[in-house]
């Protein structure tokens, strides 16, 4: 079993929280090792929970839409969640399933090493500052900003089920990632520290 495997195996069968009590099945992040973006999400919803792949539902179906139309596809993802077990009733995640699914972020980072984050929604800001330790504001002032800790730059964004709620939002969330995909293939095509020097780009340090 390679590292990916044995990380599934752990959260398929992880009891760190109460969630393991409303799972049907706990949905492992979903991508390759190597890829350029990682998009973290919040929590399985009802479809993700029965077949146990991220991102599967109505969310999903906008942001595979918007992904193509900024020419990204889900093969150069690596896609997450903040908490891998669907909490009940629709709700969101409270901060202590965040913080006991943490540590699988934190690996899944270590592995996939993307040079592009972007979590989307308020859940995923909380869950990466948790796992990078930073602080910052909520997805409605820093969407679409370019947050740069370390090696990684952090592309905050808004969650597509928002985008459901809020059609008029969606040009704001296709522009961010016509970004990210702009972001992503300078850094492919010219490197990290020529984009960074690039006077196109705003990075805040965080
Ligand atoms: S939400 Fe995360 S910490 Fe909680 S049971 Fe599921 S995998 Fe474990």
């Amino acid at each position: 079993m390679d590292e990916f495997g044995q990380l599934c195996y752990e959260i398929s069968n992880c009891k760190n929280c109460d969630l393991s009590y409303s799972r049907r099945r706990a949905v492992c992040g979903y991508g390759e090792q190597g890829a350029y973006i990682m998009v973290i999400g919040e929590a399985p919803g009802t479809k993700e929970d029965i077949e146990g792949i991220p991102f599967v539902g109505r969310s999903g179906a906008l942001l595979d839409r918007v992904l193509a139309q900024c020419g990204i596809s889900r093969k150069e993802l690596y896609i997450t969640n903040s908490v891998r077990c669907k909490p009940p009733f629709g709700k969101a995640p409270r901060s202590e399933h965040i913080k006991a699914c943490s540590s699988y972020l934190s690996r899944e980072i270590k592995m996939v090493k993307p040079s592009v984050i972007v979590p989307m929604g308020n859940t995923a800001i909380a869950a990466l500052s948790i796992v990078m330790k930073f602080k910052t504001g909520k997805v409605t002032e820093i969407n679409g900003k370019i947050l740069k800790l370390g090696d990684y730059l952090i592309v905050p964004q808004f969650h597509p089920a928002a985008i459901l709620r809020s059609p008029k939002r969606e040009e704001v969330f296709r522009g961010n990632f016509e970004r990210i995909a702009f972001i992503s293939k300078e850094i492919k095509n010219k490197g990290m520290e020529n984009l960074l020097s690039s006077r196109d780009i705003e990075l805040v340090n965080l």
